[in-house]
């Protein structure tokens, strides 16, 4: 139904501008940039016929496909963001388009022996006789997430093309500066006004998310105090010891390297120090918003206990939270997961239901009240120069996008 040339033309127009994200700036978008593509991608949703086409100050760019049925549907959205991650380098993408994969070694660059490797990345056995696209081994693809936006203009040109297919009205929300967590941050949800909506923002063919973990920083500050070393006896207090103490007196098998699915941890991902001060930077994870709480606790009972036995304020902790499992928001309205489950089974789609061990700017968009799981969006590897997705996958996304839009409507005609 959608030609693969079609499909890789789009995708390749919007890979080969550079759209990096900036943790560093205040500004939305966080680097001025990501408006050469923005400003396009508002430009493409008119040319496909799409209304109401709108771009913000903040480069939010959301559009509407009219309904097509004389009974009330729901509104839906689609949404996907089209900055890429600052942890690589996105300028001057150059992909590279393997036509029937055999499932062997891809040198992605020849000079300086870069290789794609299924002995590495097994996942690539899966696409045999496919199509991927790559990078030359330089930057990363940005597949994360031009592959989803591509994915929804496909979807909607697709859908304004056959207008046989009947749909309730759709909404579609592109963001800047997902990778930097501020995606969500100025959605206008109110303006956006769908029922509920997807991020097409998953990783392989299949992949159905509605369960996030809960989030938290915590920053430890340890005060010492320094004296000259020859006289310090009974004086000095190196922090650097009781930051150790700190450390080790939380669960050493509850960090990321030691666990999977379900399993919360606690991550250490910094340390500064000297004797006169020591900080530890924490993030904390759990899916269970019990644990999740009682993970807080533990740090915040270590802090007072070792505060207790130094008989001073050696410690202060402070617990931020980052953001919280959608799974709460999403059990209440769990059709939508099951229409787009619904949607896979239909396209012979395998549905990969698993919880997400990070958060998505689903969870944030679930909690201003727009419920919205995250589906497919096709691609591996994100964020680095071995990222590649297979064309066939975005294909089979894009006919995602339609199959939910179709059921929506014909659920809702049925009851
Ligand atoms: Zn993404």
């Amino acid at each position: 139904m959608i030609s693969k040339e079609h499909i890789i033309k789009r995708f390749t127009s919007y890979v080969t501008i550079d759209t990096q994200s900036d943790p560093n700036s205040d500004t939305t978008p966080s680097t001025k940039k990501q408006w050469d593509l923005a400003n396009k991608l508002a430009e493409e949703l008119k040319a496909i016929g799409m209304q109401d086409v709108t771009i913000d100050d903040n480069a939010y760019i959301m559009a509407t496909l009219p309904s097509n049925v004389s009974y009330n549907v729901p509104t839906i959205g689609f949404i996907s963001h089209f900055d890429t991650s600052p942890d690589f380098t996105g300028a001057n993408v150059k992909p590279q388009i393997i036509e029937n994969y055999h499932g062997g070694d891809i040198v992605l660059n020849k000079e300086e022996n870069i290789i794609l490797s299924p002995d590495y990345f097994e996942d690539l056995k899966q696409y045999i006789g496919q199509t991927l696209i790559t990078t030359d081994g330089t930057t990363l693809l940005g597949a994360d997430d031009k592959a989803g936006i591509c994915e929804i203009i496909s979807a909607m040109e697709y859908l304004i093309n056959h207008p046989e297919i009947k749909h309730g009205k759709i909404r579609v929300g592109f963001t800047p500066d997902e990778e930097i967590g501020r995606g969500a941050h100025k959605f206008d949800v109110e303006k956006f006004a769908a029922d509920w909506a997807y991020t097409m923002d998953g990783s392989q063919i299949g992949e159905l998310e509605y369960e996030n973990f809960n989030a938290a920083s915590a920053v430890v500050t340890i005060k010492g105090k320094i004296v000259h070393p020859g006289y310090a006896k009974g004086k000095m207090i190196n922090s650097m010891y009781i930051a150790t103490e700190f450390i080790n007196s939380l669960p050493r098998i509850e960090t990321p390297e030691h666990t999977e699915e379900y399993q919360g941890f606690f991550h250490l991902h910094t340390i500064n120090g000297d004797v006169e001060q020591t900080k530890l930077q924490y993030i904390i994870r759990d899916h269970d918003k019990g644990h999740f709480e009682a993970r807080k606790e533990v740090m915040q009972k270590l802090t007072n206990e070792l505060n207790s036995q130094y008989e001073r304020e050696v410690i202060t902790t402070e617990i931020k939270d980052q953001y919280y499992n959608m799974r709460e928001k999403i059990e209440p309205v769990m059709h939508i997961v099951d229409i787009a489950e619904e949607a896979m089974k239909q396209l012979n789609i395998e549905p990969l239901i698993k919880a997400i061990r990070g958060g998505t700017d689903g969870s944030q968009l679930s909690y201003m009240g727009l419920p919205c799981p995250n589906i497919f969006a096709g691609g591996h590897n994100f964020h680095g120069r071995y990222e590649y997705v297979p064309v066939e996958s975005m294909i089979k996304a894009t006919e995602v996008i339609c199959k939910i839009a179709e059921l929506t409507a014909l659920k809702e005609k049925t009851t």
